[in-house]
């Protein structure tokens, strides 16, 4: 079931999305080589809890930290650890979430740890501009499938693909809430889009094949081919305006 939230909801999702994209900022920012992903979680969650919130994925579903990291080939939900430090070349996609006044914001972007290589470059530009291919569709009388496809198009067209594995969600006082808003399929189909609608667009987009494997510790997902894979994502609210963008800082 979607739940439309009231424009004075949204304003307070929009402090919520606030405190994780200056948190994600501050994770950006720190980022070098020598820096282990697990530091970069601790000045994570403790921004987060300076502003009097709450990471929204310590102990979710057991996780263990306050943000994702995943390096390279890691698609989604990589686990921060002490012995995962990060080198010259790297792309290091950190998702975040804050938890404030009873609603979750929820942002993620991929940051290059130094020069990397102009492959590597293209992947994350490419994403990038997916992710805001698929805001602009988040507008009022479309449907799901027509963010999806925007997004799928565009990538596509770049010859990388698109992860089924794992897709958007609608966002609010749950962090995962209907509808799930997928980075591929059909225009025209799906849930019809409605003032008041808060949803997390993701495009996870890899190098080469779309297919991922989970790792034995059951949240750590990797490319099937060990190619690289980025990340970015905003809250957005779907309003008679236009769609706004939660998590922007
Ligand atoms: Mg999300």
């Amino acid at each position: 079931m979607v739940i439309l939230k009231t424009d004075r909801e949204i304003k307070t999702m929009k402090k919520a999305g606030q405190i994780a994209a200056r948190a994600l900022q501050l994770a950006g920012k720190s980022i070098k080589p020598g820096i282990s992903t697990l530091e970069i979680d601790l000045i994570i969650q403790k921004y987060i809890e300076s502003q009097g919130a709450k990471p929204s994925f310590l102990g979710y579903g057991d996780f263990p930290n306050s943000s994702c990291i995943s390096v390279n080939n890691v698609v989604i939900h990589g686990i921060p650890s002490k012995n995962a430090v990060l080198k010259n070349g790297d792309i290091v996609s950190v998702d975040v979430g804050a938890f404030f006044e009873g609603f979750h914001g929820d942002t993620a972007f991929t940051f290059a740890c130094g020069a990397i290589a102009p492959e590597a470059r293209a992947l994350l530009d490419t994403t990038y501009e997916s992710l805001f291919e698929g805001i602009k569709m988040a507008v009022v009388g479309n449907r799901v499938g027509d963010i999806s496809n925007a997004i799928q198009r565009y990538v596509e067209a770049r010859s990388y693909s698109v992860v089924r594995d794992f897709v958007g969600h609608g966002v609010g006082a749950k962090l995962h809430e209907d509808p799930s808003v997928p980075n591929f399929g059909a225009p025209g189909r799906g849930v019809r889009l409605q003032a008041g609608m808060t949803i997390a667009i993701e495009p996870m987009i890899n190098a080469g094949t779309y297919e991922v494997n989970i790792l034995p510790d059951e949240w750590t997902t990797v490319t099937a081919d060990g190619k690289l894979s980025a990340h970015f994502e905003h809250s957005v609210a779907i309003t008679p305006d236009g769609p706004v963008i939660l998590t922007l800082p």
